[in-house]
C-alpha cells in the first residue's frame, strides 16, 4: 500500500489507524532515514491505544516500554546498536514473545536476530511530505493490511 503524507499531523493518524488493526503480538518494522517520521508514527500509535503521556525516542535507552492495556508497546530504536547480538542479552525474545506488540526503528541493524515483520513501513522524504509504503510480512500482517485499505483516507489514486 502506497500513501503520500502530507504533515506530522497525517503521519500520526496513519499510526492511529495501524493502532485500530492491532490485535496484539505483532512485530512492525519502521524503516527511513533520520527525521522520516518513524516516532512520530509511533507517537499515533500510541495515542490510538490511550496513551497521552510523552513519547521520548528510544535512542540511547534502545527501548521505551509502555504497559498500555490490553496490550503492552515496546519502542525500539536499533539506530546505536553496535551488535545484533546486543538484543540477544538485552532479552529480545522475551519482548517479542507473547502479546505486546513490538515496533522497531531501524530493524537493518537488527538483521539476523530480531524476528520476521508482520508489517513493514517504508518511509521516504518527499519534499516537505512524506512517502509511505505499508507492506505485509505475514499472514495477520495481510489481514492488517486489508484493514488499512479499508479505512484507507490517504491513498493516492
Ligand atoms: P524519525 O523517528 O524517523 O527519525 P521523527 O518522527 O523523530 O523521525 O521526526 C520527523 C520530523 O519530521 C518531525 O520533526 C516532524 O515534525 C517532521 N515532519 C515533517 N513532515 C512530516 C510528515 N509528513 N510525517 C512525519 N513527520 C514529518
Ligand atoms: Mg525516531
Amino acid at each position: 500500500m502506497q500513501l503520500h503524507i502530507e504533515n506530522e499531523v497525517a503521519m500520526e493518524q496513519l499510526g492511529n489507524m495501524i493502532a485500530a488493526c492491532l490485535k496484539g503480538g505483532e512485530i512492525i518494522y519502521l524503516k527511513g532515514e533520520l527525521g522520516a517520521g518513524k516516532t512520530t508514527l509511533t507517537r499515533g500509535l500510541l495515542r490510538g491505544l490511550g496513551y497521552s503521556g510523552t513519547v521520548k525516542s528510544p535512542t540511547y535507552t534502545l527501548v521505551e516500554n509502555y504497559e498500555l492495556s490490553p496490550v503492552a508497546v515496546y519502542h525500539f530504536d536499533l539506530y546505536r546498536l553496535n551488535d545484533p547480538e546486543e538484543l540477544e542479552d538485552m532479552g529480545i525474545r522475551d519482548y517479542c514473545q507473547g502479546q505486546a506488540v513490538c515496533l522497531f526503528e531501524w530493524p537493518e541493524r537488527g538483521t539476523g536476530v530480531l524476528p520476521d515483520a508482520d508489517l513493514m513501513v517504508a518511509i521516504s522524504h518527499a519534499d516537505s511530505a512524506r512517502d509511505v509504503t505499508v507492506s505485509a510480512g505475514s499472514a495477520s500482517g495481510n489481514i492488517m493490511l486489508g484493514n488499512l485499505a479499508d479505512a484507507d483516507v490517504f491513498a493516492s489514486p
